[in-house]
């Protein structure tokens, strides 16, 4: 049974983040392009704001994610008709997907603790579900996960790996990315400084409990009304990485701040809006500022 968390990935074309030289270095590859079914082997709560679906199954004998802000495209079923429309493989062991001609309920999570399942010698990893206050497919799924429901996952693509050289990572995250946060903390080295303001209102203490169950020394301050201000006050000096994530508008006056006030390279930076207020679905692929695309 192949060792899914040891895939060694296949490498990427060369960009300015990816020569091993730079402090922003981040290195990673593409992974095989498929659809996989899952299956839901465990549920649980780190906190009482995320529910913790575990899933495995065959498919996932050679599912490899090695970056911090990767992503799979889970799709669920109809919460109405339970009916679940999803992609299957191009042809089996090989890169591609089909995809059906009829529409589907498709989201994007990021795959945590990616590991074998010593049970069945299956690749595993967990998806933390944020139930928030107007629920999709996605989080409707999650608030109701038990053993043995079904979904499909596809994806990842490809992984950017964590810098191993710069001295501190900032991260500035709403709830939708404490999962990515985490393995940030959890996938630079020990002697990197991780620092997280967290787009939070009111009582911290969860998010600390969240943040810190992988890295005990990260810092975790309040990103306040206007997170470009909590940036300023934490401060970027030339040895500091930022990553943000989370709702697209709030990203809008930190992304002003990285490019044009700050003005940081590109390989010091990464931001992506993952989900936005009003719109179901959102696409990240979308520019986080309509008024300035990339
Ligand atoms: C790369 C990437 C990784 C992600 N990783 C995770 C992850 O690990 N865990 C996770 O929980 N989410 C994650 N997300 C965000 C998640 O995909 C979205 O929140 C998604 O919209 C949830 O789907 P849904 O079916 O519950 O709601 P949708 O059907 O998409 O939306 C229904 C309504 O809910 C609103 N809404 C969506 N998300 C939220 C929210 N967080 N808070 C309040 N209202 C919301 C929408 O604006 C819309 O009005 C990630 C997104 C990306 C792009």
């Amino acid at each position: 049974m192949t060792d899914a968390a040891a895939q060694p990935p296949r490498p990427l074309a060369g960009r300015a983040e990816d020569d091993p030289a730079s402090r922003f270095f981040r290195g990673g590859g593409r992974h095989r392009f498929t659809a996989r079914e899952a299956f839901v082997t465990a549920v649980s709560q780190p906190v009482a704001e995320f529910v913790r679906v575990t899933l495995s199954g065959p498919d996932f004998h050679d599912f490899a994610s090695t970056g911090p802000s990767d992503h799979v495209r889970v799709f669920f079923p109809d919460p109405a008709t339970g009916e679940l429309v999803a992609p299957r493989p191009a042809t089996e062991g090989e890169d591609g997907i089909v995809r059906p001609d009829a529409p589907m309920l498709a989201r994007d999570f990021t795959p945590l603790n990616p590991r074998v399942d010593e049970a069945t010698g299956y690749g595993a990893f967990d998806l933390d579900f944020l139930l928030h206050a107007d629920p999709g497919p996605a989080a409707a799924f999650g608030a109701q996960a038990k053993l043995g429901d079904r979904l499909v996952v596809v994806g990842p693509r490809g992984s950017k790996n964590a810098t191993q050289n710069a001295p501190r990572i900032l991260l500035v995250v709403d709830p939708t990315a404490f999962p990515a946060a985490s393995r940030w903390a959890a996938e630079v080295p020990a002697s990197t400084r991780v620092d997280v303001i967290v787009d939070v209102a009111g009582d911290l203490a969860w998010a600390e409990t969240y943040l810190r169950a992988t890295r005990d020394d990260v810092t975790v301050t309040a990103g306040g009304a206007d997170l470009a201000d909590a940036v300023r006050t934490a401060g970027v000096d030339a040895g500091t990485f930022v990553f943000g994530a989370g709702e697209a508008s709030r990203l809008i006056p930190l992304r002003r701040l990285l490019r044009y006030e700050l003005e940081l390279p590109r390989a010091q930076f990464a931001l992506s809006g993952y989900w936005k207020r009003g719109a179901a679905a959102f696409d990240h692929h979308a520019p986080i500022d309509p008024a300035d695309p990339d």
